[in-house]
C-alpha cells in the first residue's frame, strides 16, 4: 500500500523558562493511503503534538526538526503558504471538542462551506454541497439544520457537523484527535460508525489520536504506542494488542477489560506517566518497567524491529515478546 504520510526522526522542542523542552524525540511512522493508524498514550506522551506537528498547529516559538513528507512536500519545510494550502483540502482535522472549534455566531451551514467559499465555488453550489455533506453525516433534515446555530445542536450533532466540515473537501488525510471523547458511550459508537463509513467512501487516510484502546481496536489498522514523547512500539492494532512488544503497552492493555488477552501479565502499572520536561534518563518508561536493567536507567532503547512488521523501543522486547 503506498505511503500517504511519512514521519522520520520528528522531534520537537518548546521553549519554557528553564529552556527549551524536548516535546516530542525522534518519533518516526507511516501511514498508508486510505487506512487508520492509532496514536495512542496517556496525557502528556506527544499524541496531539505530533498530529499538530502535522498540520502545522504548533505553539508559537515551538522548533521542529526531522521530516514530515506528505506526498512530494516535506510539511517541516515547506512554510505557512503551502501549510494553509494544504490545510482542509489535503489535510483536515477533527477536534475533541466541537463547541470551542465551532464559531457560536456563525450558522452551521456556514461555517461547514467556508473552505468552499474561500475556494470561489458559486453560492448555489456551496450551499447544495454543505446540505449534501449534512445530510452524509446524519444530519436529519439538513436544509433546514444548517441554518442553526451551534448551541442549536446536541453534542452527537456538533461532532457530526465537524465531521462534515473536515470531509467537505474530499482530504486525503483526516487528523482526528480525541473525536469522541466528549461524547456519551452510544453516541460514541455511532459517531465513530459514522467516520469509518465516510473514510472508507472517501478513500482517506486517518490518523485518530485517542488514549482509549477500545476505540483504537476497532478503527485503527496500525498502533503507535507514545509515551513521555518517544515512540514506545508500534504494528498492526491486532499484533500489538495480542501480543505487546513493549512493557508499556502491555500495562496498558491489561488495564483495559475489553482488549485484554492471554498475554503473560506483570504486576499492575506502578507510578504515573513521565512528562516530557521530567524525562528520566535511559529509558523514560524505567520507574515504572518491572523488566528494568540498569542498562535502561542509561541507555535511550533504539527503535527497531523485534518480529516482522514489529518495531519497539526496548532492551527486552523479546522477553516480553516470549
Ligand atoms: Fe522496561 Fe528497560 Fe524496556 Fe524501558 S527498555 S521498557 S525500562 S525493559
Amino acid at each position: 500500500m503506498d505511503t500517504l504520510l511519512k514521519i522520520t526522526g520528528l522531534s520537537v522542542d518548546l521553549p519554557d523558562r528553564g529552556g527549551p523542552v524536548r516535546v516530542i524525540d525522534d518519533v518516526s511512522f507511516d501511514v498508508p493511503a486510505g487506512t487508520t493508524v492509532g496514536l495512542i498514550g496517556e496525557t502528556g506522551s506527544g499524541k496531539t503534538m505530533t498530529a499538530m506537528a502535522v498540520i502545522g498547529l504548533l505553539p508559537d516559538g515551538a522548533a521542529v526538526s526531522g521530516s514530515i513528507a506528505f506526498g512530494d512536500t516535506d510539511l517541516v519545510t515547506c512554510g505557512p503558504a503551502r501549510l494553509r494550502a494544504l490545510r482542509g483540502h489535503e489535510i483536515s482535522m477533527i477536534f475533541q471538542d466541537p463547541m470551542s472549534s465551532l464559531n457560536p455566531t456563525q450558522r452551521i451551514g456556514h461555517q461547514v462551506g467556508e473552505l468552499l467559499r474561500r475556494s470561489g465555488l458559486p453560492r448555489a453550489e456551496v450551499r447544495a454541497r454543505v446540505v449534501e455533506m449534512l445530510d452524509r453525516v446524519g444530519i436529519p433534515d439538513p436544509a433546514r439544520r444548517a441554518r442553526d446555530y451551534p448551541h442549536e445542536f446536541s453534542g452527537g450533532l456538533r461532532q457530526r457537523a465537524m465531521i462534515a466540515m473536515a470531509m467537505i473537501a474530499h482530504p486525503s488525510l483526516v487528523l482526528a484527535d480525541e473525536p469522541t471523547t466528549a461524547l456519551d458511550v452510544t453516541v460514541q459508537a455511532r459517531v465513530l460508525g459514522l467516520l469509518r463509513k465516510l473514510q472508507v467512501e472517501e478513500g482517506s487516510a486517518m490518523l485518530l489520536v485517542s488514549h482509549d484502546l477500545r476505540v483504537m481496536s476497532h478503527v485503527a489498522q496500525d498502533l503507535v504506542v507514545m509515551y513521555a514523547g518517544r515512540v514506545a512500539e508500534r504494528g498492526s492494532t491486532r499484533s500489538v494488542l495480542s501480543r505487546p512488544a513493549h512493557p508499556y503497552t502491555r500495562a496498558l492493555v491489561r488495564s483495559v477489560p475489553a482488549v485484554r488477552t492471554k498475554t503473560a501479565i506483570a504486576d499492575p502499572l506502578p507510578g504515573t506517566s513521565a512528562v516530557p520536561a521530567q524525562r528520566p534518563p535511559g529509558c523514560a518508561f524505567h520507574p515504572r518497567c518491572p523488566l528494568a536493567t540498569g542498562r535502561c536507567r542509561t541507555e535511550i532503547p533504539l527503535t527497531r524491529e523485534v518480529a516482522p512488521g514489529r518495531w519497539s523501543a526496548c532492551h527486552e522486547a523479546e522477553k516480553v515478546l516470549a
